[in-house]
């Protein structure tokens, strides 16, 4: 049985040319990069050259490049690095939709004497603007918002919140380890302070990420060791690893094109056909600016987990809910922030395709899905064919 891949959003395959690259740093090339010796001091060389790749995707300077572990460190990092920076100011604001990362890390930090603010986002699951600027005080810390939903692709206009925050002299992190690499960002011409990134997502192996920090940015390591990263990040370097992520960064800036017309346009085929043939059916944040690889469609009165078993039979591979919540059969923390009602967010499936998926698959996809569905109703004591499609439905 072949695999269709459609859960790049949980984690990606390792893309040829960054195999190809990282492997010498394995068995010829493995030196230290800090050792004085000339066989350490290459793979030195190799790790700027990464930095600049990195960097030019975002648009930022290779001294803002800081290498760190996964998404998770960096988010961890911005926001600790914030309070340790700015004693005495002990409010954070975030979103209601964050990935865990920043989410129990906020309500950790809630526990331990900070002031969380978790601002609301509207049923396409848009931030609520408003809000948020009134959110914003004299002892706001730092903003965190997410660039992108890992859940529903949905887009926050994280520029504009930059802005505000920086206009009140706040610093602004933002989560964007589901927008690196699908849709352009440009770090030069903006007012966000630190920005994470997550190597796994884009096609780099798991284990690295970047956690990017403007220049004159106030800042205290989180990881305190080794004088790497120029003593903002101890640790010896994951030098393969951040090779890889380098040669990642540079296959994304060439790749941008592809997905955001060939990727985007198998994502709408997929939605449009799924939606056509399955009623009841709706595509949750349909309505906002989304990534151009994300689809997240509730089916009224199934379980999520039933829809990934059955689907898995034929080899497909997606999510109900975030990978990381998944497991548990509570509805997604974001749905419910979207106020998607429960009989839909229980059957919600997160579709999210890569520059490596087909039309094929895709046709595969909007043929198996819907008699999965129609089997999973037929069996659900929920399942009322004639009643009127819940108000959310289409
Ligand atoms: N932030 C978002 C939006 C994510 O989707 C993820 C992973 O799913 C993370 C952070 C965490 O990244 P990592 O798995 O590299 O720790």
């Amino acid at each position: 049985m072949t695999t269709v891949y459609m859960d790049n959003n949980a984690t990606t395959q390792v893309a040829p040319e960054v195999m190809e690259a990282m492997l010498p740093y394995f068995h010829d090339l493995y030196g230290n990069p800090s050792s004085a010796h000339t066989f350490g001091g290459q793979v030195g060389h190799k790790i700027r050259e990464a930095r600049e790749k990195v960097a030019e995707l975002l648009g930022a300077l290779p001294d803002e490049i800081i290498f760190t572990s996964c998404g998770s460190e960096s988010d961890n990092t911005a926001i600790m690095s914030a309070l340790q920076t700015q004693e005495g100011k002990n409010h954070i604001v975030t979103s209601r939709v964050e990935h865990p990362a920043v989410k129990v890390l906020c309500s950790h930090l809630a526990k331990n004497g900070y002031r969380v603010t978790e601002i609301p986002v509207d049923r396409e699951g848009r931030l609520d603007m408003d809000h948020y600027k009134e959110s914003l005080t004299q002892d706001t810390a730092i903003v965190s918002l997410m660039w992108a939903n890992n859940e529903t692709g949905v887009i926050f206009p994280v520029e504009e919140a930059a802005r505000m925050a920086k206009s009140r002299g706040i610093l602004f992190h933002t989560d964007a380890v589901q927008a690196v690499g699908k849709i352009p960002i440009d770090l030069g011409n903006s007012s966000i302070d630190m920005l994470s990134i997550s190597g796994h997502k884009l096609h780099a192996p798991k284990g690295v990420g970047v956690l990017y920090v403007r220049k004159g940015t106030k800042y205290a390591p989180f990881l305190i060791g080794g004088h790497q990263e120029r003593g903002r990040r101890g640790g010896t370097e994951n030098t393969a690893g951040i090779i890889a992520l380098g040669k990642a960064c540079e296959l994304a800036g060439e790749h941008m094109e592809d997905e955001n017309t060939r990727v985007k346009a198998l994502r709408d085929k997929l939605e449009k056909n799924i939606l056509k043939k399955v009623p009841r059916s709706r595509v949750n944040g349909g309505g906002a600016e989304r990534l151009p690889n994300t689809s997240n469609i509730s089916f009224e009165s199934v379980e999520g987990e039933a829809i990934l078993l059955l689907m898995d039979e034929f080899g497909i591979c997606a999510s109900s809910g975030s990978a990381c919540t998944s497991g548990s059969l509570q509805p997604s923390h974001v749905l419910r922030a979207m106020g998607v009602p429960f009989t839909m967010s229980h059957g919600s499936i997160r579709f999210s395709l890569s520059i490596y998926n087909t039309e094929e698959e895709v046709d595969f996809v909007v043929e198996k899905v819907p008699p999965i569905i129609e089997r999973l109703r037929e069996l659900s004591p929920f399942w009322k064919p004639e009643e009127e499609a819940c108000a959310t439905g289409t």
